[in-house]
């Protein structure tokens, strides 16, 4: 079962992939909790030259994303999968979709189309939209850290928009829970989700 956890910057996924995590681990699952950008060490690096690099075209920082995905998929993700592991992702290929489609306005169809090749179609079994407005995102990741973050908020909420578009388009796969809410009441939401999936 493969869980992506998608949202902007500052909206709490990082904290959900832990709560998550650990109810899995309690229920006596393998787990295998991994990130993007930077799950392998090749993505590591790629992950170092996107967000602390020079300038990078937004072409160009589409396709390091791609390829960081590319060999994540194959290094980690296809292989615990098949052993029969829950993978959980701190983000995957729609977050490409909506920071380089809609915020970098390179098209969301296209990098769509190139992300889904990079991963040879693998498709989460759910996906969970940490939602947040930019402005409470900015506010909790108290500055900036890297250049995605410094962008202006025009950028963060056509990320936003988009990743609740997406959302929309496919309510089966999806589950939208507010990132501002308390920490503990979006865990439960996630689990009750889990529970439902009979995953947990
Ligand atoms: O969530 P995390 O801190 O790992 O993301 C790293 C940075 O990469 C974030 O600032 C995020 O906005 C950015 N990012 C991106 N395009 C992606 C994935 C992440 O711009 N496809």
């Amino acid at each position: 079962y493969f869980i992506a956890f998608e949202g902007g910057d500052g909206a709490g996924k990082s904290t959900q992939v832990r709560h998550l995590v650990e109810a899995l681990e309690a229920a006596g699952r393998e787990v295998v909790v991994t990130r993007q950008p930077g799950g392998t060490a090749l993505g590591a690096a790629l992950r170092d030259l996107v967000l602390h690099g020079e300038a990078i075209t937004p072409r160009a920082e589409a396709l390091v994303f791609a390829a960081d995905k590319a060999q994540h998929v194959e290094e980690v993700i296809l292989p615990s999968l098949a052993r029969g592991a829950v993978v959980v992702t701190d983000r995957y290929t729609d977050s490409s979709v909506a920071y380089q489609g809609a915020g970098r306005s390179l098209g969301a169809q296209e990098v769509a189309d190139l992300q889904s090749w990079a991963v040879g179609g693998l498709t989460p079994d759910l996906t969970v939209l940490v939602d947040v407005d930019p402005a409470t995102g900015r506010r909790r990741r108290g500055g900036t850290h890297d250049r995605m973050e410094s962008e202006a908020d025009a950028f963060h909420t056509a990320v936003r928009e988009h990743f609740l578009a997406m959302a929309e388009a496919a309510p089966e796969r999806y589950l939208v829970v507010d990132g501002a809410a308390h920490a503990l009441a979006v865990a439960d939401r996630v689990r009750s989700r889990l529970q439902r999936e009979g995953v947990l």
